[in-house]
């Protein structure tokens, strides 16, 4: 076996030798798995995957491609929408097989590796009753949603995922593990909760968690008009703190809870999450009953963890998306939103809206490096396609 690249100072058996991580090469059985990411349409070649089995092992690698001037790209879940993940002859540092997690219930804190997913994470904290915010899907890593700011289903009631940062240790460019957190390189800290990935590796975090067991949720299904859209931004912004809300409006996919007559007409598909006492909650999510006859309602007190069902996997959508914030979704906004969705070829155009608000807008601007806390609106418009060749259309 040769070396890892051509110009590489260390061979393939030499970098097997030092790690006990995996070292996965081009000719290895599970190379094209170990290199497919989230998104489709994205089919890059790394010289060599590894997935170091500690930060001592991180720190490695970081140093072997600085030393060596090879691409380095960082996985965690990778959900990079830009392919960030993935490196075209480089090196991929993939954290999935570091993915230890201590939570201590009493003091509402936990340890984890930066490999674990959302899910995983929830899961496991919510045995205990208790959770930290991230996002609506539990197949993105912690790594990335943590590193970007996080905007979920507590974003109104807890905030971000970074306001529930403690600390952090992070390998630098360097090679350096440091311990980071408010009074430690409080600078770095600062940077890495919501400035993305390129200040260093994230090798573990230190969270705070709620007490978030049952909440109200679910599903409210409406039929997606200019007014109901236009109506439902206005009731999310009045809606307490308890209420977060992520509203996708799409055509109604052929789903068993869908009503036949409805499977691809326009409609408003509501994630409610109240964060708090049932009967509350209750009050809180009728107006956005109200706003029209729900075509379904599964709305009902469960369990936070459930939110995120267990993935199936094996999908890799490719997408032609784009994220904004704005701080109003008025009557003329919310027509553009429908005409344009009702325009779309796309297999699955969606515009997904989240108003956001509550304990995410008390931080700072200042405080951290995610930069729009005071803006009110998230918004994500997607054209989800199977055929990489249709990207133009769907770009435009
Ligand atoms: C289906 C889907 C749903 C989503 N929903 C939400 C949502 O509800 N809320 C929300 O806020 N975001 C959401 N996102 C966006 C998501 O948070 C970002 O794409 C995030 O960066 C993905 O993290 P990852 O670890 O899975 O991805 P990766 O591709 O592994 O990483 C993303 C970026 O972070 C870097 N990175 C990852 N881990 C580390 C680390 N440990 N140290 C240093 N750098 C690292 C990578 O190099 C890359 O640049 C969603 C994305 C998808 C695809």
């Amino acid at each position: 076996m040769g070396k890892v690249t051509s110009d590489m100072s260390m061979s393939l058996p030499e970098l097997r030798a030092i790690l006990n991580g995996r070292v996965i090469a081009p000719d290895d059985a599970g190379y094209d798995e170990a290199r497919t990411v989230f998104y489709g349409g994205i089919d890059r070649r790394p010289a060599v995957i590894v997935r170091p089995a500690d930060a001592t092992e991180v720190s490695l690698v970081v140093s072997l491609a600085r030393e060596t001037g090879e691409e380095l790209a960082v996985r965690s879940g990778g959900h990079s929408l830009a392919g960030h993940s993935v490196s075209d002859g480089g090196i991929v540092l993939d954290l999935a097989d570091m993915r230890a997690l201590h939570i201590d219930a009493e003091r509402r804190t936990a340890w984890t590796e930066t490999g674990l997913t959302a899910g995983q994470y929830t899961a496991a904290a919510g045995a205990h009753g208790l959770a930290t915010g991230f996002g609506d899907t539990g197949s993105v890593g912690i790594g990335g949603i943590t590193l970007g700011g996080g905007v979920g289903y507590l974003v109104r009631k807890h905030g971000l995922t970074i306001d529930d940062l403690l600390a952090a240790e992070v390998v630098t460019a360097d090679g350096q593990l440091l311990r980071v957190d408010a009074q430690t390189h409080p600078d770095l800290f600062w940077a890495i909760r919501g400035g993305g990935g390129n200040f260093g590796v994230a090798t573990r975090f230190q969270f705070r968690l709620h007490e978030v067991d049952t909440i109200l949720g679910g599903m409210l299904i409406l039929p997606a008009t200019p007014d109901v859209i236009h109506s439902f931004v206005a009731e999310a912004g009045a809606a307490p703190d308890e209420l977060s809300t992520i509203a996708t409006v799409t055509p109604a996919p052929p789903l068993p809870f869908v009503p036949r007559e409805h499977h691809g007409r326009l409609v408003v598909m509501v994630m409610l999450v109240y964060a708090g006492a049932a009967e509350a909650g209750q009050r809180a999510i009728a107006p956005f009953r109200a706003l029209a006859t729900p075509i379904a309602d599964m709305v009902r007190p469960m369990r936070y963890p459930e939110l995120y069902p267990p993935d199936e996997g094996g999908s890799h959508p490719v997408a032609a998306a784009r994220s904004m914030f704005v701080d109003a979704v008025d009557h003329r906004a919310a027509e553009t939103i429908v005409d344009h969705l009702q325009a779309s070829t796309a297999p699955r155009a969606v515009a997904q809206i989240r108003v956001l608000g509550g304990a995410m807008a008390r931080v700072p601007a200042e405080a951290t490096a995610f930069a729009h806390r005071t803006r009110r609106i998230m918004v994500n418009v997607a054209a989800v396609y199977e055929r990489p060749d249709e990207a133009a259309v769907h770009e435009a």
